[in-house]
């Protein structure tokens, strides 16, 4: 059985004030949780306090980002070494601001997902199309050619090691989300294309839906059943959204179980 995970992906925003508001708010009622599981990823100078605020509870810490090389001369990069020595159990790969923003190739994210892997972090490999993609009617070739420049780099079992996060890049931040509808039939192809190469590692993947989950709309997309959590941006930044989104995940686990 799948087990459901919200992961929030903080970005660059708030301080280390901030931060530690936002976990004093949100630790205790998580505490309460038990069903799913949840992960916090804050900007890279802020991991060591997070992780150390983390230590007791169950919420687990992750990174944004990685760089695709060991270590050596690249200023300004952090290595899958120091994120996985932050504490850090996930890492975002792949992010459509990676992409868009600072030019990540499909191979670069393949590079990332490797390191991840090497540095026994999970990666949270992103993938998802722009508008006039969806509009155009090549969602499918777009995400499976994502998709396939990982596996055709780390073999499509090495997707059992992370957690595939399809977020359209039309619904990431714009307050536009994908219908229940939308995200169950990109996951069910998702699904059913790993699962032509390996079915076991199909059936066993986590697959996030990301793109304005909010506290109003979280039920019914974790309700979808190729949709095993969510990639928080904007909601996972205000303490009461993501509680609530987090106990969506929690009640959705438990329709499962039951
Ligand atoms: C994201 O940053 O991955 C994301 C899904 O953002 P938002 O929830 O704000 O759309």
């Amino acid at each position: 059985m799948r087990v459901k995970l919200v992961a929030g992906n903080w970005k660059m925003n708030g301080s280390l004030a901030s931060s530690q508001a936002l976990l004093k708010a949100i630790l205790p009622p998580l505490a309460a949780l038990d069903r799913a599981h949840y992960a916090v990823c804050p900007p890279f100078p802020y991991l060591a306090a997070v992780g150390q605020a983390l230590r007791g509870s169950k919420v687990q810490l992750g990174a944004q980002d990685l760089s695709q090389f060991d270590d050596g001369a690249y200023t300004g990069a952090v290595s899958g070494a120091m994120l996985a020595e932050c504490g850090c159990r996930h890492v975002i790969v792949g992010h459509s601001e990676r992409r868009t923003v600072f030019g990540e190739t499909d191979e670069i994210v393949a590079a990332k997902y490797a390191q991840a892997l090497k540095h026994g972090l999970s990666p949270i490999l992103c993938v998802g199309e722009v508008l006039g993609e969806r509009e155009s009617g090549v969602t499918e070739t777009v995400v499976a050619r994502q998709l396939d420049a990982v596996t055709a780099r780390c073999g499509t079992q090495a997707l059992s090691r992370g957690v595939v996060a399809y977020e359209p890049v039309w619904a990431i931040g714009t307050g536009k989300t994908a219908s229940p509808e939308q995200a169950q039939a990109v996951h069910a192809f998702i699904r059913g294309r790993v699962g032509a190469a390996d079915r076991r590692t199909a059936e066993a993947l986590l697959i996030l839906y990301g793109g304005s989950v909010k506290a109003g709309n979280a039920a019914q997309l974790f309700a979808m059943p190729d949709v095993d959590g969510g990639l928080i941006g904007g909601a996972s930044l205000v303490a009461d959204e993501f509680v609530a989104i987090c106990r969506a995940a929690q009640s959705a686990q438990e329709t499962v179980r039951t």
